[in-house]
């Protein structure tokens, strides 16, 4: 078996998973929740069966000894299923780092030198690490980071038309995100295709919470649409996505908001939420549903911002082999995969409604036979992508 011992470390979150690389088999998994509260909540979850727990978890090396002891008391074996490698998830790896990468101490302050262009995550991310190589010391630790799939841009795609002094100094580009489940997605299409990636333009639209597309041509992101930060692109659950800068000067001289405050309004304030009080998806569908215009006013523009992308990338790729959905809301969703594509006929898209509306976790088809582009729903698996990547840092096949 190949185990690995999957970790994403967060600002008070500790999400974990025991899996089986050369299967995808999952073992156990687990999260950690509210670390630095009294109250903390872990889950631990094997086979189907979920434990839940309450205690308070003041930092990450106490969440840590928390999963040690959910291991140790529910099982499975962490000693009898030793994991072979520890696969760190990182948000921000900058132009340094291409790939996944073996940590060691200089791989751990070049994570720490990216701390400015993720202020919450990276920080996060190296508290995982730090814990995790104490407590797993024997065992090679690797970051996949969520940018490394991007470092392919161009500098046309990549740089924004400011400064080119000021850009350069403080590094601003786009970095994109999301990149592990574009490039996993990107990769079992090829294979539902029984197709060479190398020779496919293929569109992945990872809509979540968090939502991104991505233009992969020859198995490269050419283009993607989260920027600098997560915040760019399309409407998502709490961020605003893209929006005329110059809206962030008339707040902070209307409104009197600060630059923290505006921060938080644009990242966990708008989206879905600031449109209609909800977060959820299934809830802002089921209000429009129901004739809640507020509901179906938050919808359109989702969906309006969704196709204008589409049509963007479509004409940067030169046509595609593929659109696939993936994430929470792109594979559940049948109204947002019907409206997004809706009337493309004349590009070559054509969705089976039938086919769209079936229920199912499978890798699956919902274009008809006649589609000139194939749509195609396909589960995201971010931990696995983790777990296949760390193995192959460190040399070993899975
Ligand atoms: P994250 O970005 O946090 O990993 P997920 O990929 O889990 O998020 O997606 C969460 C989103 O998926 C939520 O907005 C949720 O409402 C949505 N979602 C889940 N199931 C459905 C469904 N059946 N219909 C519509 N949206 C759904």
């Amino acid at each position: 078996m190949s185990i690995a011992l999957v970790v994403n470390s967060g600002s008070s979150s500790l999400k974990y998973q025991l899996l089986d690389a050369s299967t995808g088999q999952m073992l156990a998994s687990g999260l950690v929740e509210r670390i630095g509260e009294e109250r903390a909540v872990t889950t631990h979850r094997v086979g189907d069966e979920k434990f839940r727990s309450e205690q308070p978890i003041l930092d990450h090396g106490a969440a840590f000894a928390v999963m040690m002891g959910s291991f140790l008391t529910h099982g499975p074996d962490i000693n009898a299923h030793s994991p072979k490698v520890v696969g760190h998830r990182v948000v921000h790896g900058g132009r340094r780092f291409v790939g996944p990468t073996r940590i060691d101490d200089q791989v751990e302050r070049d994570i720490d030198d990216l701390v400015p262009l993720a202020p919450l995550h990276n920080p996060a991310n190296l508290a995982g690490i730090r814990v995790a190589r104490a407590v797993f010391a024997d065992v090679p630790h690797v970051a996949v980071f969520d940018t490394a799939f991007h470092t392919s841009l161009s500098d046309a795609s990549s740089l924004y038309a400011i400064d080119a002094e000021t850009a350069r100094k403080h590094r601003v580009r786009k970095y994109g995100a999301h990149g592990t489940s574009h490039k996993y997605v990107a990769a079992r299409a090829a294979e539902y295709l029984h197709r060479p990636i190398e020779d496919l333009k293929l569109l992945v639209l990872h809509i979540g919470n968090g939502a991104s597309l991505c233009a992969v041509e020859g198995g490269r992101s050419i283009e993607t649409s989260m920027g600098m930060t997560p915040l760019e692109g399309l409407v998502m659950g709490t961020r605003s996505g893209d929006l005329d800068p110059a809206v962030l000067f008339h707040l902070s001289r209307q409104a009197g908001l600060g630059i923290d405050e505006l921060d938080t309004f644009l990242n966990r304030r708008s989206g879905l939420l600031g449109l209609t009080g909800s977060n959820d998806m299934r809830d802002v569908e089921s209000r429009a549903e129901d004739g809640d215009q507020v509901a179906r006013g938050a919808l359109d523009i989702y969906i309006h911002r969704l196709r204008h992308y589409i049509g963007a990338y479509l004409a940067l790729l030169g046509g595609a082999d593929a659109i696939i959905f993936t994430a929470g809301v792109g594979e559940n969703s049948q109204l947002v995969r019907a409206e997004s594509l809706e009337g493309m006929e004349w590009l070559g898209i054509e969705i089976d409604p039938e086919r769209n509306a079936e229920r199912s976790d499978e890798e699956r088809r919902i274009s008809t036979d006649s589609s000139k582009i194939e749509v195609l729903v396909i589960p995201t698996n971010e931990e696995l992508e983790i777990a296949r990547q760390s193995f192959e840092a460190i040399g070993v096949e899975a």
